[in-house]
């Protein structure tokens, strides 16, 4: 029976955020699971939509060697001290495996550090100088990679997740599992092919739940069908990511080179034939809410705030869209906002009390200025519960204190909830559990680009992304990049990339 030394180690990194990712940020990483070594590391990912979990509960015929698991809210640059602490941790206890025939990394593929602009690579080179170039490396990967060449070589086999909202990390770690025990009966390197896209797409446009995200991915299988193709998928890539290698790439692995390369180049030219498809369907917050509110129905409106996702690296304290429901005559709800300062003033002050608070605006330049309100504190907790939504289910949320306030100012009457560690909102539980039921409002604001879709799209009456400022620009051609590769499109159909402006 083959022993296979597993670990996680995830991070999609915003290299615009303005505050850093450090070895507290995965401790408490929101609602994914926390920092954890050996068996604990596997016996917390068991069960849950997590690419670990999904590897661990297929890999029958595997005795597994667990190292450790870590996974923090997507932000800003990994600090070099969390990223060669995690790395060390992981490398020390790979070394004391004994003898192994494979490793399974469950990767995100957008890590950026301090010192490596492709964290990944840096990852699979200190894991290489323990086991060797030739040990089999099976790694699954979020949908948002920036894959480099590098790393794709520097692994034997790849899966990425292909829904967005991200439903089936479990399954794509699942597939990993089966594809190493591929390679491992195979007995020798598969071929490989990798490819990169010469257009950026922006994550407003990459959901699998349009097009033309939905067809591109309903694909893959058709294009895995011939012999000698092990597996094909592709990455849309995440492109708040000032690096060289941003952007879409396609990798397919298998027994034949040319099969292999078929499949890849197809993948890809399908890729380039839908490039007109891309729309990235954003509504200005003011007139998003105000177009929220005449919906005719019963159900709320959701509107998103893509460009404030935390999800995406975004603080998650931006305030436009806050201050444009409270200019209007909005009934609605808006959160989860990060403002660890309010959620304590209000703790501190108590249920019925009311408070003069100042709510988000922490980086003023990227997400615009604290709001001054006067609000009831109808609702207090302690940001711990369960998550009961189609990607986050089963997990435990730890987002530390949090408040519902509620404001009345003109006409409008617009609650919002606060809480002290950064989360996206793809869970209503978020809401629901301090007593902001989606359904007693008429508008739902989401802190959120994509995955809020898959918990809260089927209670929506209409869903609307709405464009404020913040930390996670979804107009391609206005991201500020200076190292990207030249010659690549921002955006579909975009101006070309010439080098930066200093080129
Ligand atoms: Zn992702």
């Amino acid at each position: 029976m083959p022993r296979v030394a597993v670990a996680g180690f995830q991070h999609e990194t915003n290299t615009f955020a303005p505050f850093p990712t450090e070895w507290p940020n995965f401790q408490t990483p929101g609602a994914w699971p926390p920092y954890a070594e050996g068996a604990k590391a596997i016996e917390q990912a068991r069960g849950l939509n997590v690419p670990l979990g999904g590897f661990v509960g297929a890999a029958n015929g595997m005795e597994l060697v667990p190292l450790l698991y870590a996974a923090a809210e997507p932000g800003g640059l990994v600090s070099t001290q969390a990223f060669d602490q995690i790395t060390a941790t992981l490398c020390e206890r790979l070394a004391d495996a004994g003898e192994i025939d494979a490793v399974y990394l469950d990767l995100h593929g957008a890590m950026v550090t301090d010192d490596f602009e492709d964290g990944e690579a840096e990852i699979l080179r200190r894991v290489r100088a323990v086991v060797g170039p030739d040990l089999p490396i099976a790694v699954s990967l979020d949908l948002h990679g920036n894959l480099s060449p590098e790393f794709s070589e520097l692994a034997s086999c790849m899966t990425m997740y292909r829904t967005y909202p991200h439903i089936d990390m479990a399954a794509t770690g699942a597939r990993a599992a089966h594809l190493l025990m591929e390679l491992l009966k195979h007995g020798k390197p598969f071929c490989t092919a990798f490819r990169q896209l010469d257009y950026i797409i922006p994550i407003t446009a990459q959901s699998t739940r349009r097009e033309p995200g939905g067809r591109l991915y309903a694909s893959l299988d058709g294009l895995a069908a011939p012999d000698g193709v092990s597996s094909i998928d592709f990455a849309f890539g995440f492109p708040p990511a000032d690096i060289y290698n941003c952007g879409t790439s396609v990798y397919a692995c298998g027994t034949d080179q040319a099969a292999v390369d078929a499949a890849a180049d197809a993948m890809l030219a399908a890729l380039q034939n839908a490039e007109d498809d891309f729309d990235t369907g954003l509504t200005a917050a003011p007139a998003a809410v105000r177009r929220a509110m005449e919906v005719n129905g019963a159900k709320p409106v959701i509107l998103a705030d893509p460009q404030d996702n935390p999800g995406a690296g975004a603080p998650g304290d931006a305030t436009g869209l806050l201050a444009a429901m409270l200019n209007d005559n909005t009934h609605g709800v808006i959160g989860m906002i990060w403002d660890a300062k309010t959620a304590a003033q209000a703790h501190k002050a108590g249920v019925g009390a009311m408070i003069d608070a100042q709510i988000g605006g922490q980086f003023p330049e990227s997400g615009g200025p604290a709001i001054s309100v006067r609000a009831s504190v109808e609702q207090l907790s302690d940001g711990k519960f369960l998550c009961t939504g189609p990607m986050f289910g089963g997990m435990t949320a730890n987002l530390g204190p949090c408040a519902r306030l509620r404001v009345r100012q003109g006409a409008a009457d617009v609650t919002i909830v606060v809480g002290s560690n950064r989360a996206q909102n793809a869970d209503q539980a978020i809401l629901r559990h301090i007593g902001a039921n989606p359904e007693d409002f008429k508008v739902v604001a989401v802190k959120s680009a994509i995955h809020f879709l898959a918990d809260y799209e089927p209670i929506a009456q209409e869903v609307i992304f709405s464009e404020s400022p913040g930390a996670n620009p979804c107009r391609i051609e206005t991201i500020p990049y200076t190292r990207l590769r030249a010659g690549v499109r921002l955006g579909p159909n975009g101006p070309v990339y010439d080098g930066g402006a200093d080129a």
